[in-house]
């Protein structure tokens, strides 16, 4: 992810912000913090509220509402992952001195700082996995609406603000598996699976109609089309159907999905793993001599790979969270899902396979064990029948993938 789309995003984060307090119980409208953000932009803005000798009036409003709401506070959000990666050292220690002041717990991320990298890489590839669950939510798009071209790019569902559907899908974590199935010819049914990134109130482009919908975005996973009576027949789909095998009044559903029946296809690329592989293959073109800085910008492709991505969250959703080193099951986080992360196994090798940007060559880790792959003496992989076979400082360590 480019810095320019970094900050597009967290100025959506920013924007954010203000959803979330006026979804507080009571609501908290925060008003003029929104204008600043609209005028300003969310950098900027926070690079303002960092700056000020004391912290806002809206810190202190949302601290009076508990420490759970001070989780909506830019000081906390700055210091989340991938945000915190945005502002100056500096920065993030006034946002963190601020919450401890008032002993609030810090993001995961922030309390256990790692040792600064070599070769000036960021430390830090932390991420919510969208893993662990069973729950899968399950919209039911029968109007055949075209939520991107309603809402915008990464919208996939849209509910509206009254009646019985305003209470339904509630409270779905970043990194929730939603599936949205959209009839097709033929009696054929296309069900798309998204991990839920964030909800926002929109109205409708280009629509004479100005009311506000609830509208859901993330990431496409996968999608797979079916015949309507195999689909309702089907574990992974049958809750969207009832006993005689239509489709269910409920927009929404939510449903248990046993991890051995969700659908096993990788997903599709994304634009941003095509530019990284794009950027590789030119890298490591035969002809090119192998510079230090040209093995620099591989390793350094290698290591965004590991981050957010539709790739990594498949790849934490077919192996689980538990450490393939050491076993740790991964804490649990606030979400109720496990921690872990994802590592590419050739991130330090001086001669990673040219095609190594595939699930394949992922593995899961703990935190722990992820900073020892990068820091410990680590051999080169060796593919291994079901998975790769790797030397750990003297032990041989084997990766099932
Ligand atoms: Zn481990
Ligand atoms: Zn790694």
């Amino acid at each position: 992810v480019g810095r320019a789309q970094l900050l597009a995003q967290f100025h959506e984060a920013m924007l954010g912000i203000y959803d979330a307090a006026r979804r507080l119980k009571p609501p908290y409208v925060p008003g003029d913090f929104r204008r600043m953000v609209v005028e300003m932009g969310g950098k900027a803005t926070a690079d303002k509220l960092l700056a000020m000798d004391k912290p806002s009036d809206g810190f202190g409003t949302l601290l009076l509402r508990g420490k759970e709401a001070l989780k909506l506070s830019v000081e906390y959000v700055v210091l989340q992952h991938p945000w915190r990666q945005l502002f100056e050292p500096e920065q993030l220690a006034i946002a963190r001195r601020r919450l401890q002041e008032v002993r609030c717990e810090l993001p995961p991320e922030d309390v256990d700082t790692p040792s600064e990298p070599e070769d000036g890489e960021e430390a830090g590839s932390i991420e919510v996995p969208g893993d662990g669950t069973d729950r899968v939510i399950y919209f039911n798009n029968c109007k055949n609406r075209d939520h991107k071209g309603l809402f915008g790019r990464g919208a996939f569902y849209d509910l509206n603000l009254t009646g019985i559907q305003a209470t339904q899908a509630v409270g779905l974590q970043p990194g929730q598996e939603c599936v949205v199935a959209t009839t097709a010819p033929d009696n054929r049914v296309i069900f798309t699976w998204y991990s839920f990134l964030r909800e926002r109130r929109l109205r409708e482009r280009g629509s004479a109609d100005r009311t506000l919908c609830r509208v859901f975005f993330g990431d496409p996973l996968l999608a797979e089309t079916f015949s309507k009576e195999d689909a309702a027949t089907n574990p992974r789909y049958r809750a969207f159907f009832n006993v005689k095998g239509h489709f269910k009044q409920q927009s929404t559903i939510s449903a248990m999905v046993p991890h051995g029946q969700r659908p096993t296809d990788p997903p599709a690329d994304s634009s941003e793993i095509r530019d990284l592989r794009r950027e590789l293959r030119e890298l490591q073109r035969p002809d090119r001599p192998k510079t230090p800085e040209m093995l620099r910008r591989v390793q350094r492709i290698l290591r965004s790979y590991e981050g957010p991505s539709a790739i990594t969250r498949y790849v934490k959703r077919m192996r689980g969270s538990t450490c393939q080193l050491c076993e740790d099951p991964g804490f649990v986080m606030r979400n109720g899902q496990r921690y872990c992360e994802a590592h590419h196994l050739f991130h330090l090798s001086k001669n990673p396979p040219p095609e190594c940007l595939g699930p394949e060559y992922l593995v899961i880790l703990c935190a722990t064990c992820h900073r020892r792959m990068h820091y410990a003496d680590v051999g080169e992989p060796v593919r291994d029948r079901g998975g790769w076979r790797v030397r750990v400082d003297d032990k041989e360590m084997v990766f099932r993938i």
